[in-house]
C-alpha cells in the first residue's frame, strides 16, 4: 500500500482512503451549521466549523467518515454577514428537513450503518428539525441516526448553550484558536456590554467541553453500527421522549420552554445515559423538561 493518507475527511479522501475508512467503521458524521453573526469576537461560520471541527476530532479516534459541513438553516439574527435560509419561528420548513432526509438516504444507499449529525446552530427550531429527522430517519432506514446539538453532550460539564457567549467563544477559540479575537468584544455594544464574555470565556475551557464531546462521540460512532433493532427502538423512543417535550413546550407556552429545565441535574445526565445506552433513563428525564410546560398552557 504506498502513500497512505491520513485522513478521515470524506472530501479530502482518495477512493482507497474511503475504502479503508469505511472498511474499518461504517459511521459517518454529518456537521451542520450556517454563517451568522457572531459578535465582534468570533468568526461568522462558527457554527458549522465547530461541528465539523469536533466531528474530525471524534473520527480521528473512533475512524469513521466526515462528510463536509452544511452552512445553512433554521433561522439566524437580524445582523450583518448572516444567511437565513429558513424562518426560526416557523413550524414549515422546506429546505432543511428534505436535505437531511436525502443525505442519510445517501448515506445509507452507501452502505453506512449508523449516522451521527451534530449541528453547531442550535435556533430552537433547528434543535427540532434535525432530531425529527434523525428519529424518522432511524425507523425509515433501520440503522440509527442521531441528531442533537453538540452541547447536549457537554450538559454535565456546564455547558447549556449559548450563542456567541462564554462556551460558544470558548469552543471555537480551542478549535480554532485564528478565529478568535477577544479584545475586539469591548467594540460591541450587544456580547461586549459588560466584561462576562471575555473574562469567562478562555481556550482552557473549550478545551475541557471538546474532549468531553469528542469522547463520547467516538464512542457513539464505535457503539452505534452494532445496535441491533431491539436497541434502536429503544435509543428512538428515548429521542422521541425528548423531541416530544421540547415540541409541546413550544405549543404551549413558549419555544424554549422545555429547556428551561436543561440545568436541572437529571438532565444533564443525559450524554452520559447516551453513551451508556440507557435510553430508558433518558426518556425518564425527558418528564423533567416536562415539568413546568403543562402547567399553565
Ligand atoms: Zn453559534
Amino acid at each position: 500500500m504506498e502513500n497512505q493518507r491520513e485522513t478521515i475527511q470524506w472530501e479530502r479522501m482518495l477512493p482507497q482512503e474511503f475504502r479503508q475508512s469505511f472498511d474499518k467503521l461504517p459511521t459517518v458524521f454529518l456537521p451542520l451549521g450556517t454563517v451568522e453573526w457572531h459578535g465582534e469576537h468570533d468568526a461568522l461560520g462558527l457554527d458549522a466549523l465547530k461541528a465539523h471541527a469536533l466531528c474530525v476530532r471524534a473520527a480521528n479516534q473512533s475512524g469513521g467518515i466526515v462528510h463536509p459541513p452544511l452552512y445553512g438553516g433554521m433561522g439566524g439574527l437580524d445582523k450583518p454577514s448572516t444567511i437565513k435560509m429558513e424562518a426560526e419561528h416557523s413550524w414549515e420548513n422546506y429546505l432543511l428537513r428534505p436535505w437531511l432526509e436525502k443525505m442519510t438516504s445517501e448515506c445509507h444507499r452507501l452502505g453506512f450503518e449508523a449516522i451521527i449529525m451534530i449541528t453547531g446552530h442550535y435556533g430552537h427550531n433547528q434543535q427540532i428539525v434535525v432530531r425529527e429527522v434523525a428519529i424518522r430517519m432511524s425507523e425509515r432506514l433501520q440503522i440509527p441516526v442521531l441528531g442533537i446539538p453538540e452541547y447536549w453532550l457537554a450538559l454535565d460539564a456546564g455547558y447549556l448553550g449559548d450563542h456567541a457567549g462564554i462556551g460558544e467563544t470558548s469552543l471555537l477559540w480551542h478549535l480554532e484558536p485564528d478565529l478568535v479575537a477577544i479584545d475586539r468584544i469591548r467594540n460591541d455594544p450587544d456580547y461586549g456590554k459588560n466584561e462576562r464574555i471575555e473574562k469567562g470565556s478562555s481556550p482552557e475551557l473549550g478545551q475541557a467541553y471538546a474532549e468531553l464531546i469528542i469522547d463520547r462521540l467516538a464512542c457513539l460512532a464505535i457503539a452505534m453500527p452494532k445496535w441491533a433493532a431491539e436497541k434502536r427502538a429503544k435509543f428512538v423512543t428515548a429521542e422521541r421522549s425528548i423531541l416530544s417535550a421540547q415540541i409541546q413546550g413550544w405549543r404551549l407556552q413558549h419555544p424554549w420552554a422545555a429547556w428551561q429545565n436543561i440545568h436541572l441535574e437529571a438532565v444533564k445526565q443525559y450524554g452520559q445515559l447516551l453513551v451508556e445506552e440507557k435510553f430508558d433513563q433518558i426518556v425518564e428525564l425527558s418528564k423533567q423538561l416536562r415539568a413546568n410546560t403543562t402547567s399553565n398552557g
